[in-house]
């Protein structure tokens, strides 16, 4: 693979920038930093450092964000400000898209990636991938709407997989669902005749949120999240 290439798919930049790296001499393959972008390299052989730390290639990248309110999930936008926005640096890459949506104002997990495979795998019904929803509500729940929810409820012309509530207070809980329909959490508490007052994303399979502030970003593994 060429240099520039290899560098690209290490995520530092775009190949423009790979290209000013290393002519800059900021990049050495096996120690030597006289490397042209035309290079090649043999990308598991290789000893390839920037500003003498090892880049390790990874064909597919995974990031897991902890959404914030006022963006949309979506790769571009003439109008709002998107997730792509809040990816830092080290993370931007032009081939990496959301798995799934969380909607404008829903805060929590969202998963990125440029294995596409992946991302249609994980939004395949099919794979009853469990997503774990924080939810606040407006009125109190009652034990026969927590019942309902985890029965199934009709969202207009659809009727929910059963779904496991744990309460948490009279008005907020933890919902588990395992499919992704448009608003699927307001629309179900919709359904109890209840309102979403703040919804945030806890879980995504075996991905969690844990300690993740707001707005940031983590690298994981394929291993983490099936
Ligand atoms: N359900 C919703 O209603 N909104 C989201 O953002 C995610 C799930």
């Amino acid at each position: 693979m060429r240099l520039d290439k290899f560098l690209v798919e290490c995520g530092i930049g775009s190949r423009k920038e790979a290209k000013k790296l290393i002519s800059n001499n900021e990049i050495s393959v096996n120690g030597l930093n006289n490397v042209l972008a035309k290079d090649n390299i043999n990308e598991n052989f290789d000893i390839i450092e920037y500003n003498g730390k090892r880049l390790q290639y990874k064909e597919f990248r995974y990031y897991v964000m902890n959404k914030k309110a006022g963006y949309i999930t979506a790769t571009e936008d003439f109008r709002e400000k998107t997730v792509m926005s809040l990816l830092p640096e080290w993370v931007i890459r032009k081939d990496l898209a959301p798995v799934g949506r969380l909607d404008k104002d829903t805060e929590g997990l969202l998963l990125f990636t440029n294995d596409g495979k992946l991302n249609h795998k994980l939004l395949s019904p099919k794979n009853h991938i469990d997503k774990v929803y924080y939810v606040e509500i407006a009125n109190n729940i009652l034990d026969k709407d927590v019942l309902k929810l985890e029965q199934g409820v009709d969202i207009g012309n659809y009727i929910t997989q059963p779904a496991k509530v744990e309460k948490i207070s009279e008005n907020k809980i933890y919902l588990t669902i395992k499919e992704g329909k448009f608003h699927q959490v307001k629309k179900m508490l919709e359904a109890i005749n209840n309102k979403v007052c703040y919804l945030k994303r806890v879980s995504f399979g075996k991905l969690k949120l844990d300690d993740l502030a707001l707005g940031e970003v983590k690298e994981v593994n394929l291993e983490d999240i099936i």
